[in-house]
Parts: C-alpha cells; sequence; structure tokens
C-alpha cells in the first residue's frame, strides 16, 4: 500500500486521560510537537492537564459526555487546529467511526487505518482472516449460524473444556468456560443474554480452552509503505479475571526458535491487514504442547508498551507519530534487539480484601524512590482524588535491570518503598506475587493468581507492626503539637509542666482499638501498648516523614492525615491506616431495617425496581457502575419496596441509603 506525501505533525490533541495522555505528552515534548489535553470536570486538576501545553475543558465527568463524545472530540481539535489527535488506549482508540471520521475531517488519527480497526473487532472476522493468512487460531467454531443445536454440536465436537466468548467482547469480558457437556446449553444461553446485554451483539463462537494456557503477545508496528516488523514479546500471564496484572519481556520460556516462530506469525497477521502502526498480536500458548494460537490482535498502543520500550530502546509513541504522518519505518527487522530485562506493575485504587473493588478517595501522599532503572507512569500526585468514573489503574511501574532474577528483585524493593497514601491500594497484591518464589522461576499459568496468591494475608498486620504504626501516628501528631508549641512560647506556665504527665490516644484498626500511652521523660519517649513498653527517640521529623529510634532500632516512617484518619507506611509494616477516636465520637451511622446501601461510591446506572413493587429474593434492584465495573444489588430476601432515595445519573458515596424494603 504505497502511499504518498508526508503530511507534518505539528500538534496532537490527545483525546484521553491519565498517565497515557501524560506519556503521550512526554514524546510531543521531545519531538517539539504542540500537546493539547482534554478533560472533564473530574480530570481539572490532574497531572496530565497541567503537563500539556495547552488544555481544554470538554464536559462532564462521565466519560460518555466528555471522552466518548466524538462530535466534542472533533469540534475541539477543529477549533484550536490540531494536526492529529492521539487516542490513547480504551475510549475511542479502537472506534472505526471516530477513525473515519478523523480522515473526513482533514484530522491524522494517529493509529491504524481504519479498515484493519474494523478487521480486528470481531473476534470470528479476525480468526478467519487469521487463518486466511497460515496463522495459527485456536481451534473452534466461529460461524454465523448461532441456533443452540450448531453451538451445542461445536462445543461437543471440540471437547471440553471449551470457552465461549462474545464475538463484540474484549477487555475480558464476556467470557465463560464450560467444563463439560451437561451445562452446554445453559451457559450459551447465560452467555448470549450476557452478551446482548454488554455489547448489543450475542453472537458467540468457541474456542478449546488451553487448560495451560500463558498470554503471550507481540509488538507489531507497520508503516504506509507496505513494511511491517515486530519488536518482540510481552509475557501477560498474570491475570486476574481475564485481565492483566503484570507483564514481563522477554519470556521465561520463550527459546530463540519459538520466539522467531511467533514473531514471524505476527508479522504475517500485520501483512495480512496491511498494518501500519502500533498494534500488538496476542496469543495463548500452550504450556503442556508449546503450541501457540491467535487470539487477537489489538490495534492501538497497549497499556504494557513500556516493557517492549524498556528492552529495545525504542519510543514507540514517536514511532506511531512517524508512521502516521506517512513516514517508512526507520529500522527494519533485523535492528531489533531485546536488551535485558523489564517487568511492569498496575498499581490499582482497588481492595483485595474486598473482593478487588475499586476505591475512591483522595490519595494523600504519592511518592517513590529514587531507583535506577525505574520508569514510574503515574496518572496522580499527593492530592490527587480518585473518582468513580474511570479506569481505577492509578499508575505504571516498571523496571529494567540486565537479568530477570535482578528486576524483580528491584520491582518488589520499590514495591515495598512505594508511598501511595490515604485510600487503599492493590500495592501489597502486587508485592506479593513479585515476591512469589513460583513467578520468580517462570513457573506460572493465567490461573496463577487464583491458584498461589492468597489475599487474605495481606490485611492481618501484626500486633507488633500496629504497634509501630501507633507509636509513629503519635508522634507525628505530637511533633506538629510541639512546633505549635515553640510559637506560643507565652503559654501560661503549668501547661508544659502538665504534658510530662502520662498521655493517652485511641486508635481503631479495622474492628479492633489499640490504647497508646505514652510520656515523656529526659528527651525521650516511654510508650506503653498493650502488654509491651518502648523507649522512643524521635530523631527527626521533616514535612511527611518521621525517624524514629524505638528500642535501639531506627525505622524510617511516611505518616500523613486526612481528618482523623493516619495514614502510615514503612517498609516492614507496609501501609497501615489508624482511626484516632475522637472524645466526643460522632453519632453512628444509624443501621436502617430493610435498607439496602451503596457497596462503594457509585453513579446509579438503573432502578430496577419500584415503590410499592413487590420482589424475590435474588431480584435485581438497583443497577450501580463504579470504575468501569457494573453492578447489580439484589434483594437478600422476599418483600415489598417501600420507598426508593435515587434515581438514574445520581452519585452517591459508600454507604449512602438506596431504598428500604418491607
Ligand atoms: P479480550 O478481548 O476480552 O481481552 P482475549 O481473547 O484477548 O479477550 O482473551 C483474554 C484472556 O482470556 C487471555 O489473555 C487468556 O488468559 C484467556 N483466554 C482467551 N482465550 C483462551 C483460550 N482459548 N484458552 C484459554 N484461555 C484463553
Amino acid at each position: 500500500m504505497a502511499s504518498s506525501t508526508i503530511q507534518p505533525i505539528t500538534s496532537i490533541l490527545i483525546a484521553n486521560r491519565g498517565e497515557i495522555a501524560a506519556r503521550i505528552i512526554r514524546t510531543c515534548k521531545k519531538m517539539g510537537i504542540k500537546s493539547i489535553a482534554v478533560f472533564s470536570d473530574a480530570d481539572r486538576k490532574a497531572p496530565f492537564v497541567k503537563a500539556a501545553d495547552s488544555a481544554v475543558f470538554i464536559g462532564e465527568s462521565n466519560p460518555a459526555q466528555s471522552y466518548l463524545d466524538i462530535d466534542k472530540i472533533i469540534d475541539t481539535a477543529k477549533k484550536v487546529g490540531a494536526s492529529a489527535i492521539h487516542p490513547g488506549y480504551g475510549f475511542l482508540s479502537e472506534n472505526v467511526h471516530f477513525a473515519k471520521r478523523c480522515a473526513k475531517e482533514g484530522i491524522i488519527f494517529i493509529g491504524p487505518n481504519p479498515k484493519a480497526i474494523e478487521a480486528m473487532g470481531s473476534k470470528s472476522n479476525a480468526k478467519a482472516l487469521m487463518e486466511k493468512h497460515q496463522v495459527p487460531v485456536v481451534p473452534g467454531y466461529k460461524g454465523k449460524d448461532q441456533s443452540l443445536e450448531t453451538l451445542t454440536k461445536a462445543a461437543n465436537d471440540i471437547g471440553y473444556p471449551v470457552l465461549l466468548k462474545a464475538v463484540a467482547g474484549g477487555g475480558g469480558k464476556g467470557m465463560r468456560i464450560v467444563k463439560d457437556e451437561k451445562n452446554i446449553e445453559k451457559a450459551i444461553q447465560a452467555a448470549q443474554r450476557e452478551s446482548k446485554n454488554a455489547f448489543g451483539d450475542d453472537e458467540l463462537i468457541v474456542e478449546k480452552y488451553i487448560a495451560s494456557g500463558r498470554h503471550i503477545e507481540f509488538q507489531i508496528f507497520g508503516d504506509q509503505h507496505g513494511n511491517a516488523i515486530h519488536l518482540l514479546e510481552r509475557e501477560c500471564t498474570i491475570q486476574r479475571r481475564y485481565q492483566k496484572v503484570i507483564e514481563e519481556s522477554p519470556s521465561p520460556v520463550l527459546d530463540d526458535d519459538l520466539r522467531t516462530a511467533m514473531g514471524d506469525a505476527a508479522v504475517k497477521a500485520a501483512k495480512a491487514l496491511n498494518y501500519d502502526n502500533a498494534g500488538t498480536v496476542e496469543f495463548i500458548f500452550d504450556d503442556s504442547t508449546k503450541n501457540f494460537y491467535f487470539l487477537e490482535v489489538n490495534t492501538r498502543l497497549q497499556v504494557e508498551h513500556p516493557v517492549t520500550e524498556e528492552i529495545t530502546g525504542l519510543d514507540l509513541v514517536q514511532m506511531q507519530i512517524e508512521s502516521a504522518q506517512g513516514l517508512p519505518l526507520a529500522i527494519e527487522q533485523n535492528d531489533v534487539k531485546g536488551n535485558g530485562y523489564a517487568i511492569e506493575c498496575r498499581l490499582y485504587a482497588e481492595d483485595a480484601n474486598n473482593d478487588f473493588l475499586p476505591v475512591t478517595g483522595k490519595i494523600v501522599k504519592f511518592n517513590f524512590p529514587e531507583v535506577d532503572g525505574l520508569r514510574m507512569e503515574a496518572a496522580i500526585e499527593s492530592g490527587s482524588d480518585i473518582s468513580v468514573f474511570y479506569d481505577p489503574m492509578i499508575a505504571k511501574i516498571i523496571v529494567w535491570d540486565k537479568e530477570r532474577s535482578a528486576a524483580h528483585r528491584k520491582m518488589a524493593y520499590v514495591l515495598k518503598h512505594l508511598v501511595c497514601l490515604g485510600i487503599v491500594t492493590n500495592q501489597s497484591f502486587l508485592q506479593t506475587i513479585v515476591e512469589h518464589p513460583d513467578f520468580n522461576k517462570g513457573i506460572y499459568d493465567t490461573h496463577f493468581i487464583e491458584k498461589k496468591i492468597d489475599v487474605t494475608p495481606l490485611s492481618v498486620k501484626s500486633q507488633s507492626s500496629i504497634a509501630l504504626s501507633g507509636i509513629a501516628a503519635t508522634l507525628s501528631a505530637w511533633q506538629r503539637r510541639d512546633e505549635k508549641r515553640h510559637l506560643l512560647r507565652s503559654l501560661p506556665s503549668g501547661w508544659r509542666s502538665n504534658f510530662y504527665q502520662p498521655q493517652q490516644e485511641t486508635y481503631s484498626i479495622g474492628e479492633d482499638e489499640m490504647l497508646v500511652t505514652y510520656r515523656f521523660q529526659q528527651n525521650s519517649f516511654s510508650f506503653s501498648i498493650g502488654d509491651s513498653t518502648y523507649q522512643v527517640n524521635l530523631i527527626g521529623k521533616e514535612n511527611d516523614t518521621l525517624r524514629l529510634e524505638i528500642d535501639g532500632i531506627q525505622y524510617h516512617f511516611v505518616v500523613v492525615q486526612n481528618g482523623n484518619h493516619f495514614f502510615i507506611q514503612n517498609e516492614q509494616t507496609g501501609n497501615i491506616t489508624l482511626q484516632q477516636k475522637d472524645r466526643f465520637p460522632e453519632k453512628a451511622v444509624e443501621k436502617v431495617k430493610g435498607g439496602y446501601t451503596a457497596p462503594m461510591p457509585s453513579q446509579i446506572i438503573q432502578v430496577l425496581v419500584k415503590e410499592g413493587q413487590a420482589v424475590k429474593a435474588g431480584e435485581g434492584l438497583i443497577v450501580l457502575s463504579s470504575m468501569k465495573m457494573e453492578s447489580t444489588l439484589e434483594a437478600n430476601e422476599d418483600g415489598t419496596i417501600e420507598e426508593i432515595y435515587v434515581e438514574a445519573g445520581g452519585n452517591v458515596e459508600a454507604g449512602f441509603l438506596l431504598l428500604k424494603m418491607k
């Protein structure tokens, strides 16, 4: 497909948000291209908005009214005279209408040609095209006849276990494993229903389920002159509910022959599509047979692209911009060399101990150690608010080192010292995976997390960790009061001497309470917590960091406060949140009999019932959405709806009373 002229790009509108917007802006700066951010209400103060050369408000926080609104994005691009739009990933990045609209308006879409996007939009068409071009695909059925008999027969012929997939699915949604014949009909019907609801299309494909599978993908790159290459693999097998959590490269299971075979298949896929930008060919790799099969092509930049950048030394965003301008690829396949080893962890605002539900709130403090080879791609900074509207991924942590083991060790170190306080994150969950011996040895499949990672102990902190945190919280507050005291030297005498009397603070941690008694004597503090006593010297305090010597050992704590919550971080104790008990405690929120409350901060998508309506146990009451995750609140028992306190479109905090039932 030899095209034509070079179209210069002098300014780029970034139709995205968060870390990926910030990432694209960085390359724009490097290339001397003007960057234009667009932002919603919730993102007004976000770091990516500040980083851009200019920033334009485009609407309400709900993505449909801002980042997904094609008209608004195109109008803004025309108004500011942007020569190109970079869609990032998610949002409009794989929306063929958007890509076509850009072309129609004379704006360069930084991504592949619309035909390639369209061809890969359906899982069945994608597989058919790949088969035609001799790319191995997972054995299965992808026909137009979607009758129950045909799908059932297909599953029986393939042999169990099988995987049902929504043709229009994505992001790990719309998949269902069926283990044996007796459940197949029910499963097909349920998958069709789910798929219709989620994607507006109930077409399914049936695949052989690879029980011990690894997800290995190849970065591909093409230009408008018919060249296509691959930029090696990324191992993305560490997943939770089919969504990637950790990615690394090189894969611990590929030898040179396999790498060449898979890379060739990836390039074949790229050529089949006349591929002319960045893309990813995903394969499922069967650990038991070493066979690999095409899964899909993602026609965009991938979340985990930094892993490839770290080992190849290439700037993928720059390459995307160059390809979109019509420039030929600056490198050939033989120029692509992997150097060392890279790993990425996705930091999420979610609670591993509460079924990984997304968490919202304020990040009071965010910082990380300076480590050679660490690359932090953050969507946040200290003071950022995490809202209900967007994906809960708040940062990507990428490290590079010469050897796999060294990179793993470094990642564990960074996770231990990363300070992200104010809300619950998956930090210690990531740490547990990265330190797991099987992960280190490279022995894992896509079920590693459910099989090997127990999340319960993550929340159970030892008594000594909690006590150390209590000391840190108490002395952080003491130091703050002491600073004030020095400013107010004219206080009546006796005030200070009073202070030498034993003092007390009570904190709660989860359900438990901790009484901390302490007194100041001869330049040091004696603490008594439970049955233990501690001799503590306050060595120094600077902003939020506190250095304490406790029974002869020095510790470094970060302590931040938000209202009566203390968030404490220390290498040994991890993150601990203590709530200081008031002398006059807040009146506890009354529990309402028959009341249903929001389990997390959410947006109300749909109210499924009416006042006065009789409902049965298990019936859906209200559909809630929090950070892209939809859930339906169900009735616990039979009854009648007495009162409803919310309506569709509203936003509620966790614990908000939604409705009452009799
Ligand atoms: P999506 O488009 O929703 O991301 P994919 O087809 O890319 O769906 O698959 C997502 C994940 O599901 C894969 O990374 C893999 O873990 C698992 N998976 C998909 N197909 C199979 C299969 N045939 N056998 C085993 N696991 C599979």
